[in-house]
């Protein structure tokens, strides 16, 4: 398979070059230069596939044969190694967990495989790899887990100074070894210039081979679509219209289930469900796309006002009216997640954290204003609830489990070197 940007002036490239570039030359991101449909074969035959089987078909699928096929099971069995189990609270109503993995959060699939995709690639060459990321949270935690003790691989995280949670900080700083946490004196769009700086400097370019772990990456996105067939693998009466509701922020996990549904995952709506960061929701309305600075809100890793994805849907659905047909949008208040949260614990008993809450209220406001009365709905539960403990505990006035993954990590004990936000402190770390 080759890829192609998004803003189609760069020339086509391998797999391989597509996740090493991260961005196209033109600016753009890299998108498959078609998606290539699978056979009604197997849909039919889908119970019987592994998650992991169903995984590798998707994946070889949209890598085609640049990965040798025993290569990339393994690197899937590897990656993909925790289950994304689909729990039904009433007839209509499910959700499928996508927190089972070592960070607790949807970022897991995405980090964990591309992890293994780029050791495959550099596995024969002897120079390491340098990964740098800026991150204010989630994205961070679940690219040190991933990366963590990855031969040929060093990772460099920089963390705004007091500006992520506690759990977070632990997350990105228990690791050590070939994970360095960089926590610098600044804010996140600090962190994030001092980042750019560095792919646009030309002596640490002689000198590393630099990557990003963005969620802008192929590698990242591609494993996001695994877990929309493998939900639909796992619902009973598969002849109901299946509704995806998806708690949105940058879009790569909406797109991850367009490409689902492009490949021929049957489909009937996605609800793209966010906080009050409603850019897009408001683009379906108007027809316009005006970014915006993002709001702080409780569902905190859905606070961007500018969704880096939104070319990559444009590529898969290019005129507005059919994007309508396929995406009902909608955005919430706090206030309205909170009441979410206690709903859902008092009616179902389950503990939901806030970013999948925004996806049980997008679900419910389509179901009622189309009226459904039979149909699967599928909430894609993004974060465990533990991640949010203060917000959780609060909406439910009930004290939840942490779950021992989570305690083990906060005993240990923080390792990060502190610097100031000149880039030349930055520069001067990646040299030595
Ligand atoms: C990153 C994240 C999201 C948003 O996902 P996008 O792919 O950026 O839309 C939602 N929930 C949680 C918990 C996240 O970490």
């Amino acid at each position: 398979m080759k890829f192609q940007s998004t803003n189609q002036k760069s020339k086509l490239v391998s797999f391989r070059d597509a996740v090493f570039k991260g961005t196209a030359e033109d600016g753009g991101l890299f998108m498959p230069v078609k998606i290539p449909k699978i056979q009604d074969q197997f849909f039919k035959d889908i119970d019987k596939f592994s998650f992991q089987e169903i995984s590798f078909f998707v994946a070889q699928n949209l890598i085609g044969d640049e990965i040798p096929t025993n290569e990339l099971k393994q690197l899937i069995n590897e990656s993909i190694n925790f289950d994304a189990p689909l729990v039904r609270l009433d007839k209509n109503i499910n959700i499928l967990e996508l927190f089972h993995g070592p960070t607790l959060a949807f970022k897991d699939f995405g980090a964990r495989f591309m992890a293994k995709v780029l050791f495959y690639f550099n596995r024969d060459q002897n120079k390491e790899i340098t990964i740098l990321v800026a991150t204010s949270g989630d994205t961070g935690s679940a690219v040190a887990s991933g990366f963590y003790n990855i031969k040929g691989i060093k990772v460099y995280l920089l963390y705004p100074s007091g500006k992520v949670s506690q759990i977070q900080e632990q997350q990105l700083c228990a690791f050590g070894d070939n994970i360095v946490a960089l926590e610098v004196d600044g804010t996140f769009d600090d962190c994030q210039s001092m980042v750019k700086r560095a792919f646009k400097d030309k002596e640490i370019e002689e000198k590393l081979i630099l990557t990003s772990a963005n969620s802008i990456n192929f590698a990242r996105l591609l494993p996001q679509s695994f877990y929309y067939f493998y939900a639909y693998k796992q619902t009973i009466d598969k002849t109901k219209p299946l509704v995806f509701s998806v708690p949105c922020g940058n879009f790569g996990n909406l797109t991850g289930g367009l490409i689902a549904a492009k490949m021929g995952l049957p489909i009937f709506k996605f609800v793209a469900a966010t906080n009050i960061n409603d850019v897009f929701p408001i683009y379906l309305k108007t027809k316009t796309f005006t970014p915006k600075p993002s709001i702080m809100t409780i569902s905190n890793a859905m606070d961007v006002g500018n969704p880096s994805n939104f070319p990559r849907i444009i590529s898969l659905y290019n005129d507005w009216e059919t994007l309508n047909e396929k995406i009902f949008g909608v955005s919430f208040s706090d206030e309205l997640t909170i009441n979410a949260m206690k709903e859902i614990f008092e009616k179902y008993n389950y503990i939901i954290d806030p970013h999948g809450a925004v996806g049980f209220l997008g679900l419910k406001k389509y179901i009622e204003l189309e009226k459904m009365k039979h149909f699967n709905g599928i909430i894609l539960e993004t974060a465990h609830p533990a991640k949010f403990v203060d917000t959780v505990e609060k909406a439910i006035q009930t004290k939840i489990k942490i779950p021992t993954e989570l305690e083990e990590i906060l005993k240990k004990e923080k390792s990060s070197i502190r610097i100031s936000n000149q880039f030349s402190e930055l520069k001067e770390i990646l040299l030595n």
